[in-house]
C-alpha cells in the first residue's frame, strides 16, 4: 500500500491509475478505523480496480474544538488495516497541503444545515463538503463510499453532488453495528464501560420506532422510542425525528409514503453519538 501525504501527489497517482484504464474507488474517513470503515473499504475493492482511503480530521467540520482535540488517532493501526484490507493507496494529507490556496466556499445544501445535526453543529456539513470537494479535486475516484450511519451526511453529500453535476458515483453503505446493535463509531472508543453498556439503547429506541412505524401514527411511534431513554438517565437526548428519506425533513404524518428514516441524537458523558434505522411499511 502506498501512503501519500502531498495532495499533488495523490493527483499523480490518481492520472496513473486512469493512464492505466483502472477505476478509482474512494472512501474518505477521518481514522480510528473500524469494521464499518473495513466494510466501505470492501465494497471499494467489490466494485473498483484500485482503492483511495483518505484519513484526515478535517477541523472545518468541528464546530466543537473539545471534539477536535479529543478525536482519536491512531495512523499506525489504521495502516495496518487498511493494508490487511487490500487499500492501494492511504492519503494522509496534511492540512496546508489540502487546503492550499483555497478559501473554504460556502455550498447550497438544501436546507440540511437547518434541520437535524444542523442547528446544534454549525457549520458542520460546509465543512464537510469544503474537505469532500477538495478531495475529490485531487483523487478524481469513480466512486465514493459514504456509511449511512451519518445519514445526513450522505444526504448532504448526494444533494451537490447532484446540483453541481459532481462526476463522482455516490455509493451509500449499510451501518455495521456491535453485536448489541451499537453503531460502530470511532466516538465510542471515548465511552467509559458503564456509557458503553447504557450506548445500545439508542439503537432500541429505534428499534422500537420500527416496531409501530405506519402502524401508528408518528407522535405515536416516537413516543415508544422516547419511553425508552426516558428510563436511561445518563442519557441526554438532543433530538429523535421521524423524517422523509430523502430530504430528511422532520414528518407529522406519514402521507403516502412506504419509507421513511428514525434519527436520533444523544450524549452520553462526554460523547456525542448519532444513529438512524431506515423505517419500511409492510
Ligand atoms: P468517519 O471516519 O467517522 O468520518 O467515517 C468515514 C466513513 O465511514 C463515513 O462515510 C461514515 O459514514 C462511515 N462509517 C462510520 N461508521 C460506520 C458504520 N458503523 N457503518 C458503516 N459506515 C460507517
Amino acid at each position: 500500500m502506498r501512503i501519500i501525504a502531498k495532495a499533488t501527489d495523490a493527483a499523480v497517482w490518481s492520472a496513473a491509475m486512469r493512464r492505466e484504464g483502472r477505476s478509482i474507488g474512494f472512501v474518505p474517513t477521518m481514522g480510528a478505523l473500524h469494521q464499518g470503515h473495513l466494510t466501505l473499504v470492501a465494497r471499494a475493492k467489490a466494485e473498483c480496480d484500485a482503492v483511495c482511503v483518505s484519513i484526515f480530521v478535517n477541523p472545518l467540520q468541528f464546530n466543537n474544538p473539545d471534539d477536535l482535540r479529543h478525536y482519536p488517532r491512531q495512523l499506525e493501526q489504521d495502516r495496518g488495516l487498511l493494508t490487511g484490507a487490500g487499500c492501494d493507496m492511504l492519503f494522509v494529507p496534511e492540512e496546508a497541503s489540502i487546503f492550499q490556496e483555497h478559501s473554504p466556499r460556502l455550498f447550497d445544501l438544501g436546507g440540511q444545515d437547518n434541520i437535524l445535526e444542523g442547528p446544534s453543529r454549525p457549520g458542520h456539513f460546509q465543512g464537510v463538503v469544503n474537505v469532500v470537494e477538495r478531495l475529490f479535486h485531487y483523487i478524481r475516484p469513480d466512486a465514493a463510499f459514504f456509511g449511512e450511519k451519518d445519514r445526513q451526511q450522505l444526504a448532504v453529500i448526494q444533494h451537490v453532488a447532484h446540483t453541481l453535476h459532481w462526476p463522482e458515483r455516490i455509493v451509500p453503505c449499510p451501518t455495521e453495528r456491535a453485536p448489541d446493535g451499537l453503531a460502530l463509531s470511532s466516538r465510542n472508543l471515548r465511552l467509559s464501560p458503564q456509557e458503553r453498556a447504557v450506548a445500545p439503547v439508542l439503537y432500541q429506541c429505534l428499534q422500537s420506532v420500527a416496531g409501530s412505524a405506519f402502524r401508528e401514527p408518528v407522535t405515536s411511534a416516537k413516543e415508544h422510542g422516547l419511553r425508552l431513554l426516558r428510563a436511561a438517565p445518563s442519557i441526554r437526548l438532543e433530538y429523535l425525528e421521524i423524517s422523509d428519506p430523502l430530504s430528511l425533513e422532520p414528518l407529522v404524518d406519514w402521507g403516502d409514503r412506504t419509507e421513511a428514516v428514525a434519527l436520533v441524537a444523544a450524549w452520553l458523558g462526554p460523547v456525542r453519538l448519532i444513529d438512524n434505522v431506515t423505517l419500511h411499511k409492510r
